[in-house]
């Protein structure tokens, strides 16, 4: 797939989901007017310079796309294929995905036009934090809240927390401006591996629900970042057997287990998972295809194509990415009778727990591993249930009864506020 189809993907995706689920509430068109399009699109021009001196432009991109429950909250992207379109359609997925997770925030994101991977930390650095000096006013507990998202994380939340209290010159210990941070600053042990964590648990949850023993499961998972490598690490730890895995570089594969312990030994010396020694190199399109139970999209957007979709063994789609799977692709496995775990449920642990980051800090508290990880399974498994109940008795896909929830309760929210005069 080229960057652009992946581009158009992602915004053209996220409006027709709330098109259709705006057919099935009966929503009146000044109503979806209003949800299809955000409240604010910030385009910002960075202008940092790196190390070997020279000055760079870099776009910026923030977007809300709704606060009527809370302030907006989504992570920041950085890549270089990120456009204003993507952010805008991960904007209102964020809207969804914590209104249907019940915690009270809007959605929001942001994105950095950028390659991490083609710089040095120091450089890495530099531009987060002329990001921030940018984006400093529309930042804030009660305006959007950034997490990290593809391509940022918990060190470069950090740096966002000192280059605010920096430039006003105050700690900012009176709120919490970021989450994901690091937990000597403030942050909350298990954010890190909240998302994955989260994503393990729904499919948990979905295997029990269609009476599959995870322990004779072959799962491939595409992505071994944040998400993509504690999900397959908390499959693996339920009994599941990891039979392929990929990250951009190309994926691996051996139908007899992939050692996540070892893996992780193996990516953390050399860098590389492709070159792991027990298992068969592969394309990422052979690990979407491979002979498994259950495939974990967990890298980047729009991956799921018809093609896909069409070759696909998988049981269960669990989407850890953000909207992995093309609209032609969702009516195809549907119509295959995959079991899709949709996005906006099934990676919603990470905003869960950084919601629970967010009250701890206004809150002065300090909650326990044990504690955040009971909270995150209670919450992911109570939602799981309430989309699952809703999907069997209204005969929708678990997609489709996920979107009425969230949407409905912005509606309500929307309808609450009234009117302005
Ligand atoms: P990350 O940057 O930590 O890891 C991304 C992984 O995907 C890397 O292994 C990378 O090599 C791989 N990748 C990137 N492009 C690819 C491609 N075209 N083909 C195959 N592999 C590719 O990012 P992450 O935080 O793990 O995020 C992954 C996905 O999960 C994104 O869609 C993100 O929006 C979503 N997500 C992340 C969080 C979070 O808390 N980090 C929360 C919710 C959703």
């Amino acid at each position: 797939m080229t960057a652009n189809q992946e581009n158009v993907g992602i915004l053209h995706t996220a409006k027709l989901n709330l098109e259709q689920t705006a057919f099935r509430l009966k929503m009146p068109d000044r109503m979806l007017n209003r949800l299809l399009e955000p409240k604010e699109k910030i385009e910002l021009t960075l202008n940092p310079t790196l190390t070997d001196g020279r000055t760079i432009q870099v776009k910026a991109f923030i977007v809300k796309h709704r606060d009527s429950i809370g302030p907006a909250k989504g992570g920041i992207r950085m890549s270089s294929s990120v456009t204003m379109d993507d952010v805008q359609g991960l904007s209102m997925e964020m809207t969804w995905k914590t209104s249907l997770i019940g915690v009270p925030f809007g959605g929001g994101k942001s994105g950095i036009q950028f390659d991490p991977s083609s710089i040095n930390a120091q450089d890495k650095e530099t531009i987060i934090r002329s990001f921030t000096r940018g984006a400093m006013k529309h930042i804030g507990p009660e305006i959007y809240v950034p997490a990290p998202d593809m391509g940022t994380n918990e060190t470069d939340m950090g740096h966002i927390r000192d280059c605010l209290a920096y430039s006003w010159g105050q700690s900012i210990t009176n709120g919490c401006y970021v989450t994901g941070k690091p937990i000597i600053l403030g942050g909350i042990v298990g954010r890190k591996e909240a998302t994955g964590r989260g994503v393990a648990y729904t499919v948990l949850a979905a295997c029990k629900k269609l009476g599959i023993d995870i322990k004779q499961v072959r799962v491939a998972v595409q992505g071994f970042g944040n998400v993509g490598s504690v999900a397959a690490a908390e499959l693996a730890t339920f009994g599941a057997k990891l039979v392929a895995v990929s990250d951009v570089t190309g994926g691996i594969i051996n139908k007899d287990g992939i050692d996540i312990k070892q893996l992780f030994k193996h990516f953390k010396e050399n860098g590389s998972l492709v070159s792991y020694p027990s298992a068969n190199q592969c394309t990422n399109e052979e690990v979407l295809t491979c002979d498994c139970d259950i495939l974990v999209p967990a890298a980047t957007q729009s991956v799921i194509t018809s093609d896909i979709a069409v070759k696909t063994k998988a049981k269960i789609v669990a989407e850890g990415a953000n909207s992995p799977t093309l609209p032609d692709a969702d009516e195809i496995l549907a119509k295959k009778n995959v079991f899709i775990i949709p996005d906006i449920l099934c990676n919603a642990g990470g905003v869960f727990v950084s919601y629970l980051e967010y009250t701890q800090e206004t809150q002065r508290e300090q909650m326990t591993l044990e504690q955040v990880n009971k909270r995150l399974n209670d919450r992911m498994n109570a939602k799981f249930e309430q989309v699952f109940d809703s999907s069997q008795g209204k005969k929708l896909t678990m997609r489709q009864a996920a979107m009425d929830i969230a949407v409905n309760r912005v509606v309500e929210a929307t309808n609450a506020l009234g009117a302005l005069p």
